[in-house]
C-alpha cells in the first residue's frame, strides 16, 4: 500500500481517500476502458484497504467534526461546494465523454448532480433550524395538568452512511446520497460501481480540493468492496444502488442483519408509460407520449433506472404508435459521444453491452423486434466493435399477459410496446412491474389520470401525469427531483433515497422525549408551553445576542366594543353578517350573537404586544398555525403573551428569525387565539 499526500497523476491505477489520505493499492488492478473507444484508461482495485479503520475513521474523525456545524452550517457548505464543483466542471465534462455519454448526458449527471447540491443547500436553510437537533413535530400533551409532554426529536447517527452506487451515474449518483447525508452531520464512504469509477474519483478529487469539507466527512473507495459491509454497526446506514440482485445479497449481510442497520436500495425497475385513449393520433399528448418514449430509450444510451421500459397503448392505437415511434428512432444517430451530430452515445462497456444482448434475448421469447438490430448498429466517428454501441431496439408484444415484458429489464436503449384495452387492465399491468421508480400517463383526460394515478400508485414511488398544459415545463419522466421522492416499492428496492428533507431524516434517529416542559425546552431548544417564561425588558428590544428562549412580554387587557366591531367591518369591508347583522348572528349556531371579527383579535393582540420605537425587530414576515379557539363577544377582555419560541440566525446576514408564541386570552383566562408570530431581528442592535 503506497501512500500520497498528493495525488500522482501518472498512475493509472485509480486512487481511493480513506483515513485522510489517498491511497493506491500496491497490485495491479482490473483494466477499466474507454466504452466508445475500447482503450484501457485506468485501472481499478482496494486491495490492501482496510474497511474497518475507513469505517472507524468517518466515524471518530467525521461525525465529530459535522456534528459541531448546525444545519444551516452545513447547508452553506454545501451551497459553495455545488459552486466549486461548477466551476470545475469541465474536467467532469471530459472524462464523462469516455464513459459512453454525450454531452447532453452528462449535463443530466454533472450538473443534475450540483444541482441536487444546491437543492439540498436551500432546503436545508428554509426547512430545518440553525441548530444540531431537529424538531420532529407538535409537542404532544401527555397529561392534564401540562407537566407532562412529548415531542419527537432526531439527532445524527453516530456512524457512516456507506454509499454504494451503480455505473450510470457517476457524478449525480454519489452526489445525489452525499448531500443528505453531509446535510443531516453524518460522514459518507462513497464505493463507486467499478466500471465508471475514473469519473468519481475526479468528482471526490474536486470535493476535496475545495478545502470546503471538514476532515473525515467525506472517503472514497474504489474498486471491490471487500468486508466493507462486515463492520457495519447499528449506528451506519447502507445507501445501494443497482441491481435488485445485488440488493438482495447486500442487505442480507450478517452485520446488516445483525445490527438492523437502514438499508436504502435502489434498484432496477422495469417502469411504464401509459398513453391515454383520448390521445389519438394528431393529439398533442399522441405527440408527447412518442416522444417521450424515443427520449426515455436513448438518454444515456437508456442506462437509467428510471427509464420507460413498458409503454402500455390503447390496442386501437399500437399500429399508430409504432409506425410513429420507429420514425422517430430512425433519426437517432450513434457513435461517438463527443462528436455533437451524435444523439446516443455508448453503453458503459462491452460488458454492459453483452448483458443487454443477453436481456434482449430473454425478451423477444415474448415480442418481435419492431426497431433495431441488437446485433448491428450504423455508428458515426467510432468503431462499432471496439465501443459499447448498440442500436435502439423496439419490441412489439401482442399478448401482454406474457411475463418477459414486466420482469427482464434490459439496462439499455431497450423498450417494449404492450397493448392495453381497458383502464382496469392497464392499472393491473402496470402492477405486473412488482414496484417500479416511475410511471407516467400521457392523456388530455383528467379523469383518466386520476384513475391510472390513483389505481397504480401503490406500485410507484413517483408518477407524472404529461398533457399538452404541462408538458413545456415538465421535467420529465426519466428525472429524478431533489425535492420529490426518488425510490419506489418492492423490486425498485422499497427505499426513498431523495424527497427533500425525507432523506435528510433516513440519518437521524428519531426519538420520543418525554418531560417537563422546561427539560423539552431546554433539549429541543424551541420553548414549550408551561415552560418558564421571563418578562423584564420587552424583547423586541432584544438583538438576538441579547433574545433568550422564554423571553415574554404580557400586554393588555383591551376591551371589545360594539363600536371596535362596527368600525373594522366598515373599514375593511368584511360585513360578514356575524360581525354586522345582530339578529342573523343570534341564529348563527355557533355564535348566538354579534363575535369580532378574528383578524380584528389578531390586530388587537399586534397593537397591544408590539414595542414601537425603531429597534431590533426588523419586519413581521408572517403567522403561522393560527386557530381562533373561543368566539369574541363585545364586552369581552383581551390579553395576549407572547413569548419568545425559536431563534434562527441566518449563517450569511445580520439578522435571524424569531418566532414567537402568542396566546391570546379573554377575562376567563381561556385561549381566543393562539398562532406563531414570525419576525426577523438583528442580530445586534444599531448602535
Ligand atoms: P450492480 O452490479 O448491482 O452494482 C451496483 C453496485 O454494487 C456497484 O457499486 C458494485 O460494485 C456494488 N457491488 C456489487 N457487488 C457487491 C458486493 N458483494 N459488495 C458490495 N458492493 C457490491 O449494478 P450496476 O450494474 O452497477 O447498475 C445497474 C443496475 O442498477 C440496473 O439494474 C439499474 O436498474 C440499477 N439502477 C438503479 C437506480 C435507482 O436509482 N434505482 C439507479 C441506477 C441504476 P462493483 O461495480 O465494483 O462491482
Amino acid at each position: 500500500m503506497s501512500r500520497h499526500a498528493t495525488p500522482p497523476m501518472s498512475t493509472r491505477l485509480l486512487r481511493s481517500y480513506v483515513g485522510g489520505e489517498w491511497r493506491t493499492a500496491t497490485d495491479e488492478g482490473t483494466p477499466l476502458h474507454d466504452a466508445a473507444t475500447g482503450e484501457e484508461i485506468a485501472r481499478i482495485s482496494s486491495t490492501g484497504i482496510d474497511m474497518r479503520a475507513a469505517l472507524e475513521y468517518g466515524r471518530r474523525v467525521g461525525g465529530p467534526a459535522l456534528r459541531e456545524l448546525t444545519f444551516h452550517q452545513r447547508a452553506a457548505l454545501l451551497k459553495a461546494l455545488a459552486s466549486h464543483l461548477r466551476e470545475h466542471r469541465d474536467e467532469l465534462y471530459a472524462l464523462s465523454t469516455r464513459t459512453g455519454a454525450t454531452r447532453s448526458d452528462t449535463m443530466v449527471d454533472v450538473d443534475g448532480g450540483i444541482g441536487v447540491l444546491f437543492s439540498y443547500s436551500s432546503k436545508g436553510r428554509r426547512e430545518l433550524p440553525n441548530d444540531t437537533v431537529y424538531l420532529d413535530g407538535a409537542v404532544e400533551p401527555l397529561s392534564k395538568g401540562g407537566t407532562f409532554v412529548g415531542r419527537h426529536i432526531g439527532t445524527p447517527l453516530r456512524g457512516v452512511s456507506v454509499q454504494i452506487n451503480a455505473f450510470n451515474f457517476p457524478v449525480w449518483g454519489p452526489l445525489e446520497k452525499f448531500a443528505p447525508a453531509f446535510l443531516a452531520g453524518v460522514p459518507s464512504l462513497v464505493k463507486p460501481a467499478s466500471q465508471t469509477a475514473y469519473l468519481t474519483e475526479k468528482l471526490v478529487e474536486l470535493m476535496l480540493s475545495s478545502g470546503l469539507l471538514p476532515e473525515g466527512s467525506l472517503q472514497l473507495v474504489c474498486g471491490s468492496a471487500g468486508d466493507l459491509l462486515d463492520h457495519v454497526t447499528e449506528q451506519d446506514l447502507v445507501s445501494f444502488t443497482g441491481s435488485a440482485a445485488t440488493a438482495r445479497k447486500l442487505r442480507a449481510r450478517p452485520a446488516v442483519v445483525r445490527n438492523a442497520v437502514r438499508f436504502n436500495a435502489e434498484a432496477d425497475s422495469l417502469n411504464c408509460s401509459i398513453l391515454g385513449p383520448d390521445a389519438t393520433p394528431g393529439t398533442a399528448e399522441f405527440d408527447l407520449f412518442v416522444k417521450q418514449l424515443v427520449t426515455e430509450m436513448t438518454v444515456k444510451a437508456g442506462q437509467k433506472c428510471t427509464a420507460i421500459r413498458r409503454a402500455f397503448v390503447p390496442a386501437e392505437l399500437i399500429d399508430a404508435v409504432q409506425e410513429a415511434a420507429c420514425e422517430r428512432l430512425g433519426r437517432v444517430t450513434v457513435g461517438n459521444p463527443a462528436n455533437e451530430d451524435v444523439r446516443m452515445g455508448a453503453l458503459a462497456s462491452l460488458e454492459q453491452r453483452e448483458e443487454v444482448r443477453r436481456s434482449l434475448k430473454a425478451l423477444s421469447d415474448a415480442g418481435r423486434v419492431v426497431f433495431g438490430d441488437p446485433d448491428h448498429v450504423d455508428v458515426v466517428d467510432a468503431d462499432a466493435e471496439r465501443g459499447a454501441f448498440l442500436s435502439p431496439v423496439l419490441l412489439r408484444a401482442d399478448d401482454p399477459e406474457r411475463a418477459e415484458p414486466h420482469e427482464v429489464e434490459a439496462f439499455g436503449p431497450v423498450s417494449t410496446l404492450l397493448p392495453y384495452t381497458s383502464t382496469e387492465q392497464v392499472v393491473e399491468l402496470a402492477a405486473r412491474g412488482q414496484g417500479s421508480l416511475v410511471g407516467s400517463v400521457v392523456t388530455g383526460d383528467a379523469d383518466f389520470g386520476r384513475d391510472v394515478v390513483l389505481g397504480a400508485a401503490p406500485w410507484h414511488g413517483r408518477m407524472l401525469v404529461l398533457d399538452a398544459d404541462d408538458a413545456k415545463e415538465s421535467t420529465g419522466h426519466g428525472s429524478p427531483l431533489p425535492m420529490l421522492v426518488h425510490g419506489g416499492p418492492g423490486r425498485a428496492g422499497g427505499g426513498e433515497e431523495l424527497g427533500g428533507i425525507r432523506a435528510v431524516l433516513h440519518h437521524l434517529q428519531r426519538t420520543a422525549v418525554q418531560a417537563s416542559p422546561k427539560v423539552l425546552t431546554a433539549v429541543g431548544n424551541s420553548w414549550v408551553p408551561g415552560a418558564p417564561r421571563s418578562e423584564g425588558v420587552h424583547p423586541f428590544r432584544k438583538s438576538l445576542a441579547e433574545l433568550r428562549i422564554g423571553d415574554s412580554v404580557v400586554a393588555g387587557p383591551r376591551t371589545v366594543t360594539d363600536a371596535d366591531v362596527a368600525h373594522f367591518a366598515e373599514f375593511t369591508g368584511d360585513t360578514f353578517y356575524a360581525h354586522t347583522d345582530p339578529k342573523a348572528a343570534e341564529a348563527n349556531p355557533l355564535f348566538g350573537g354579534i363575535v369580532a371579527h378574528g383578524y380584528l383579535v389578531v390586530s388587537f393582540a399586534a397593537g397591544l404586544f408590539v414595542s414601537p420605537e425603531p429597534g431590533p425587530v426588523l419586519a413581521n414576515y408572517g403567522l403561522e398555525n393560527l386557530r381562533f379557539l373561543t368566539p369574541v363577544k363585545p364586552g369581552d377582555e383581551l390579553t395576549v403573551t407572547l413569548t419568545c419560541k425559536q431563534i434562527t440566525p441566518r449563517e450569511n446576514a445580520d439578522y435571524g428569525e424569531v418566532r414567537w408564541d402568542a396566546d391570546v386570552t379573554n377575562a376567563a383566562g381561556e385561549s381566543v387565539a393562539k398562532y406563531d408570530v414570525l419576525t426577523l431581528v438583528a442580530k445586534e442592535t444599531a448602535q
